[in-house]
């Protein structure tokens, strides 16, 4: 089966819980007002590449103990994405998914698919960004609407204390010179960042 993705992050400390690998999927329906990837809509944009074979780059890149898919919209390429996860599960990593849905509508939808997402799922972050709800003042997420969902025993010890966890943001430096961020921050914090940098 193949993933339509934008992005393959191998290692990063600022999309969830611990070191993980990330899948930035290409895609995504909702247009969220606001939304800070709309480069990620299109479904024409990123590249194609198979389950198995980003499967075998994880096996064999840096060791984290879980995947966060983000997007986009992960529950658009569900079946993909589950398939991926379980075969990652069984080796022992965690999954993470992030969604511009409800979960009541997921599980309204009662869709083969993304009942499969879901069953590979531990940590649920759900609702569509909302700017005038903007808020960083909470681990990976940008409005105060959005909300974690632990959906097994994985991260519940998390709950009580996401309060603690600072929302990051992750600059890396190319050695061609090009620079990648991911995680959050605001414009100004990221104005200042680069240009520190440039100086
Ligand atoms: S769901 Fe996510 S990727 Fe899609 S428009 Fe909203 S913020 Fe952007």
């Amino acid at each position: 089966m193949k993933l339509r993705i934008h992005q393959f992050i191998p290692f990063t400390r600022v999309e969830g819980p611990g070191a993980r690998v990330c899948i930035q999927v290409q895609g995504c329906p909702i247009h969220c007002p606001g939304c800070a990837v709309p480069f990620t809509w299109s479904t024409k944009g990123g590249y194609e590449i198979t389950v198995s074979e980003l499967a075998e780059r994880i096996m064999a890149g840096p060791k984290v103990e879980g995947i966060t898919f983000l997007g986009g919209e992960p529950f658009e390429q569900a079946a993909g994405l589950a398939e991926l996860g379980g075969i990652l599960k069984e080796a022992g990593l965690s999954v993470m998914t992030f969604s511009g849905y409800l979960l009541e509508d997921i599980l309204a939808a009662n869709r083969q698919d993304w009942n499969e997402l879901l069953r590979v799922t531990d940590l649920l972050v759900d609702g569509p960004f909302r700017k005038d709800l903007r808020d960083l003042s909470r681990p990976w997420v940008g409005s105060s609407n959005q909300r974690y969902h632990f959906l097994t025993e994985r991260y519940v010890d998390l709950k009580d204390r996401l309060g603690n966890i600072p929302n990051r943001l992750e600059v890396t430096l190319k050695p061609d010179g090009r620079v990648f961020t991911n995680g959050m921050a605001t414009i100004e914090d990221l104005e200042g960042l680069l240009n520190e940098l440039i100086k």
